[in-house]
């Protein structure tokens, strides 16, 4: 685990605001939200990012993405949200352990 911050989250090692958790994933509010709904969704094993995932993932990358729909729903997102996930440095993702950002809340948006 070394020090991963979302893997100190996943472990209860790092206070967040829950969303929703099972034994693989943990969704938690984004500390600095750029919309009036921003939640992340992880897989608790570490992976450093999308282009690291194999076939090992594909469970749990299906867990996520089918989650994000209901959560978004669960938090209020009726008329729809963005689905964000930023891919090594030069997608601008800053923490390394893949997360899937789910915003929405204040209208639509370009891509
Ligand atoms: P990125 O890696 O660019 O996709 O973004 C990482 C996201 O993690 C940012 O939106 C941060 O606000 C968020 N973040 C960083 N630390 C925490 C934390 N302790 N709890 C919740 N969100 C966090
Ligand atoms: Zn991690």
């Amino acid at each position: 685990m070394s020090d991963c911050i979302f893997c100190k989250i996943a472990a209860g090692q790092i206070p967040s605001r829950k969303v929703y958790e099972d034994d693989d994933v943990l969704a938690f509010h984004d500390i600095h939200p750029v919309a009036p709904v921003h939640f992340m969704l992880i897989p608790k094993r570490h992976v450093d990012s999308l282009a690291e995932c194999d076939d090992s993932h594909r469970d749990v990358l299906a867990k996520i993405m089918l989650l994000a729909p209901k959560l978004a729903r669960e938090q209020g997102l009726a008329d729809g949200f963005r689905t964000v996930i930023n891919t090594g440095r030069g997608g601008g993702q800053e923490v390394f352990h893949l997360h899937v950002h789910v915003i929405g809340g204040n209208g639509p948006r370009p891509l």
